[in-house]
C-alpha cells in the first residue's frame, strides 16, 4: 500500500463557519481527523505542521514544509499532499516546485468553502489530492495543485476567482489533467526546471504592479542597502511609463536585479517596443525578462535564485528559462 505524507498548514479547508457566517480557524483541524478516507487504499501519514491562514504564510514556513518533505522521503513516503490556504497557495506550490529535488508526486490543495459548509470542497479535493499522489502516472511531474478535478502546474496555476470552486486556472498553457474516476488522467508534461536546494531564505526581494500615470515613488521607496531585488509586472508585453526610468536606473545601478513580467493576465513578457520605457530598452538597461510567470510567481523564483546565490548572468539564465 502506498505512504502518503499529508501535511496540513491551514487555510479555509481547515476553517469553520460561526453562527454569524464568519469564517474562522478551528483549534482542531477538520480535515486532520479524516484519516480513515482512504483506509484500505493507502496508508496515510499525517502531520499538522501548522494552522495558519495563507496571508500569513511566508517563504519561511514554504522552507519548512519542503524539509518536513525531505523528512519524509528519507522515510520512505511515495507522494506528498499538502492542504493549504488557496490565497497564497500558488507561491508555497511553486517554491516547493523551484527547491524540491523530489521524484515522489507533490500535490497541494485547498477548499473555497470551510468544513461545515454546504457544498464544501475541502473534503473532495482532499481525497482528489491523494488519489493524483499515490497514482505512479503522477511521478516525476514536479509539484502539482488538485483541486476541483483539475491537475495543475504549480509553476503556471493562479487563484482568478475571490469565491467559486473552480479559482484555480492555468492561463494561456492549462491544466495539465484531470481526475475521473478517482485516478489522474496527464495530457500534457513540463519541462522541468532547475532545482535549487535551498536551506535558507532571503528577505527584501518586492513585487511592484505597473499602472498608467505610474511615477517614481515606489522604486525611490525601495532604493536602499536592504533591497535584495524587485519583480515589476510591466504593462502589455512588459513597457513601462518613461518618468519611472531615471529611478529604475538608480536601482541598476546598485546592482539590485530587476526583473520584468507582463501584468497581462495571458501571454508572455518580450522586448517588442522599441520606444521611451518599451520592452527593448528596459532589457537594454539591465532589466531582466522572466517569460510565462505571473509577478508574485516570478518573485518566488528570484528570491529562490537569490537564496541560492545565482548573481548577474547565472541568475538571468535561471530567471529566463520559465517557458521550455
Ligand atoms: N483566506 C483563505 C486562506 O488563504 C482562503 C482559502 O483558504 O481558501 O487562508
Amino acid at each position: 500500500m502506498k505512504k502518503i505524507l499529508a501535511i496540513h498548514t491551514g487555510g479555509t479547508i481547515s476553517m469553520s463557519q460561526n453562527e454569524k457566517g464568519e469564517v474562522v480557524p478551528n483549534s482542531e483541524n477538520p480535515i486532520a481527523q479524516q484519516e480513515t478516507i482512504m483506509e484500505g487504499r493507502v496508508e496515510l501519514i499525517t502531520d499538522e505542521l501548522f494552522n495558519l491562514p495563507s496571508p500569513h504564510v511566508t517563504p519561511v514556513e514554504m522552507l519548512k514544509i519542503k524539509e518536513r518533505i525531505n523528512r519524509g522521503e528519507r522515510e520512505g513516503i511515495d507522494g506528498v499532499v499538502i492542504t493549504h490556504g488557496t490565497d497564497t497557495l500558488e507561491e508555497t506550490a511553486y517554491f516547493l516546485d523551484l527547491t524540491l529535488p523530489s521524484t515522489v508526486p507533490v500535490v497541494v490543495t485547498g477548499a473555497m468553502r470551510s468544513s461545515n459548509e454546504v457544498g464544501s470542497d475541502g473534503l473532495y479535493n482532499f481525497q482528489t489530492a491523494i488519489e493524483v499522489a499515490a497514482d505512479d502516472a503522477s511521478r516525476g511531474k514536479g509539484v502539482m495543485v488538485v483541486m476541483n478535478d483539475e491537475i495543475h502546474t504549480a509553476r503556471y496555476v493562479t487563484k482568478t476567482h475571490t469565491t467559486n470552486v473552480a479559482t484555480f486556472r492555468t492561463p494561456t498553457f492549462g491544466p495539465i489533467g484531470l481526475v475521473a474516476k478517482g485516478h489522474p488522467i496527464f495530457f500534457q508534461q513540463l519541462i522541468r526546471e532547475n532545482i535549487c536546494d535551498i536551506d535558507h531564505v532571503v528577505d527584501h526581494v518586492y513585487l511592484l504592479k505597473a499602472y498608467a500615470g505610474m511615477d517614481a515613488s515606489l522604486f525611490g521607496a525601495l532604493d536602499n542597502d536592504q533591497t535584495a531585488g524587485i519583480v515589476i509586472e510591466g504593462l502589455g508585453a512588459g513597457n513601462l511609463p518613461p518618468v519611472t526610468l531615471p529611478a529604475i536606473q538608480r536601482l541598476l545601478d546598485r546592482h539590485i536585479p530587476l526583473v520584468l513580467v507582463s501584468r497581462c493576465y495571458n501571454g508572455v513578457a518580450e522586448d517588442i517596443y522599441d520606444y521611451q520605457g518599451g520592452g527593448i530598452e528596459l532589457r537594454k538597461m539591465g532589466l531582466m525578462l522572466c517569460q510565462g510567470l505571473n509577478g508574485q510567481k516570478a518573485r518566488i523564483k528570484l528570491l529562490v535564485g537569490l537564496s541560492a546565490g545565482l548573481q548577474d548572468e547565472q541568475l538571468a539564465e535561471y530567471l529566463s528559462t520559465a517557458v521550455s
